[in-house]
């Protein structure tokens, strides 16, 4: 890489320029985003326990942004997909169930 203070080519494992001393970007930008946490990721996952639909989309997004967090909260994200996918899909199955029942018993009204 280069310096971008006096634009001399220096070792990419390089803290600080050895032509300037100007630390280089790699360093800066590294501690910067380590400190950043994806808030997205966490109350997705959150909400994926209490409404799965928040949930999912919260931690889709938390996930699609986890990139600009230096990858913080992608495990956590797709913890949350899959947890509130799980509660969706359950959730479907058992409307899926009540409407069949409810659709069995309308059929067989006047046995009833
Ligand atoms: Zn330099």
């Amino acid at each position: 890489m280069y310096c971008r203070n006096c634009g001399k080519e220096i070792n990419d494992n390089a803290d600080v320029c050895l032509h300037c001393g100007v630390a280089t970007n790699k360093t800066t930008a590294n501690q910067s985003s380590a400190q950043q946490t994806n808030v997205l990721a966490i109350i997705g996952f959150i909400l994926s326990f209490i409404m799965p639909i928040a949930g999912l989309v919260l931690s889709i997004l938390g996930r699609s942004k986890a990139s600009s967090y230096n990858d913080n909260g992608k495990g956590l994200s797709l913890a949350g997909i899959i947890i509130s996918s799980i509660y969706l899909a359950f959730g479907l199955l058992v409307i899926i169930i009540y409407m069949y029942i409810f659709l069995l018993l309308i059929i067989s009204g006047p046995i009833m």
